[in-house]
């Protein structure tokens, strides 16, 4: 059904799944959506995901950012039936749950943790035997003295840009990509327009979700963000398909399937500023540990590594809401090691704070204005 214009205007900056969420999401409610991106298509954090929505085995205690975890992926599978309605692209979301074997005493007692977690929030999960892993995980090392398997999926984060930017276009949001922001116009406490080399994007109402860029974008504002990336590495392996069945994670090691014959193995965590290179050592390190879990691996050709920049804030938690100051700015940036799981959630809440509507999640622990200069 194409939505009643509702008169909003919009400058989206960023076109990474944050942004085409909030782009959609806002053109689903009627407002005609500028979407800005320094590339012609978005390759950052959310092309080089593993694509985890894993809220369960990210947190071992409560918390605000759990909640919103848990929220955001209670709405993938309708995401998920919506957009393969409008675009026929299917984003490949596994809901076959994650496994977390024990391979020592430590792991052991870690798992035991996370378990008495999931229990005490009355959220399903299961232990598995070692006879049971080799049923139903048989290519998983048989040093494994047992597993964890909790109610997290996963998604093809590059299909999920994909389908949600094509949705972005059929709900009549203009495309400006290859575009940087140069320079942002400000004006009595409001944005009045944004800057790149080839125009000045006007609008009632800015989003800033540039990623890792925003802390350098948020100055351009007239604002400091502590913001910083953070490196991830990865590497895809060719694998027969379903050696590995769902998605396996030990200590920093992830082993996620995807269609076919790919398996994603992540991931480093590196405090190396904007720089991106894949290196030797990382990609050995991965291989070997992905190999330590499933032997197989150990023979499988890579097919792909590649490097990406996490978008972290100074307490690690996203920051969702009006910027201080300035009337008509928001910001959704800082979704960190999460973003991925947090972009249907993201994309709604942010469309009901722009439309004056109640964002349905308590978004005060998001709030920008908890950085003092922000
Ligand atoms: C290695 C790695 C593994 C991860 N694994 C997972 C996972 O398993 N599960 C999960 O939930 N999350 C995961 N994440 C986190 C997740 O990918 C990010 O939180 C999320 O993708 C952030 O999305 P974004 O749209 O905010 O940023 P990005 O995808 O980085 O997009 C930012 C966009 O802003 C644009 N931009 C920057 N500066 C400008 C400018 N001046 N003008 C115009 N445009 C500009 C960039 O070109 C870019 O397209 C992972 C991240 C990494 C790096």
């Amino acid at each position: 059904m194409t939505p009643v214009r509702t008169g909003v205007t919009a400058g989206v900056l960023g076109a990474g799944v944050i942004g085409a969420a909030i782009a959609r999401a806002l053109a689903g409610r009627g407002a005609l959506v500028t979407l800005i991106d320094a590339q012609d298509r978005s390759r950052e954090a959310s092309w080089a995901a593993g694509g985890m929505l894993a809220p369960h085995s990210e947190f071992d205690a409560p918390s605000p950012l759990f909640d919103l975890g848990r929220a955001s992926l209670a709405l993938y599978p309708a995401l998920r039936d919506e957009l393969l309605d409008a675009t026929g692209q299917d984003i490949d979301l596994r809901l076959s749950g994650t496994l977390l074997p024990a391979l020592t005493a430590a792991d052991e007692r870690e798992i035991e943790a996370k378990r008495a977690f999931l229990a005490s929030q009355g959220i399903a999960h299961q232990l598995l035997s070692p006879a049971q892993l080799a049923r139903e995980e048989p290519a998983l090392t048989t040093a494994a003295r047992g597993a964890l398997e909790t109610p997290d999926h996963a998604v093809d984060n590059r299909r999920l840009w994909s389908a949600l930017f094509e949705d972005c276009a059929r709900r009549g949001v203009v495309m400006a990509m290859g575009e940087r922001i140069e320079r942002v116009e400000t004006h009595a406490g409001r944005v009045t327009g944004l800057h790149t080399a080839a125009r000045m994007i006007a609008a009632d109402e800015f989003v800033l979700a540039a990623g890792a860029w925003s802390g350098g974008l948020a100055s351009l504002f007239g604002f400091d963000l502590p913001a910083e990336p953070i490196k991830g590495q990865l590497l895809k392996l060719d694998v027969p398909p379903d050696l590995v069945r769902r998605v396996i994670r030990h200590g920093h090691t992830y082993l996620v399937p995807r269609t076919g014959t790919e398996l994603v193995v992540g991931a480093t965590s590196e405090e190396a500023g904007f720089e991106k290179a894949v290196t030797e050592e990382a990609m050995c390190h991965l291989h070997r540990s992905a190999a330590a879990l499933v032997p197989a691996l150990a023979k499988r050709p890579v097919m792909e590594r590649w490097a990406g920049l996490r978008p972290r804030l100074a307490d690690g938690l996203p920051a969702l809401g009006r910027v201080p100051g300035l009337a008509n700015l928001t910001l959704a940036t800082g979704h960190y090691r999460n973003g991925i799981l947090l972009t249907p959630i993201t994309g709604e809440i942010v469309a009901r704070l722009i439309h004056g509507e109640d964002p349905g999640a308590d978004l005060a622990p998001f709030d920008p204005a908890r950085f003092p200069a922000a």
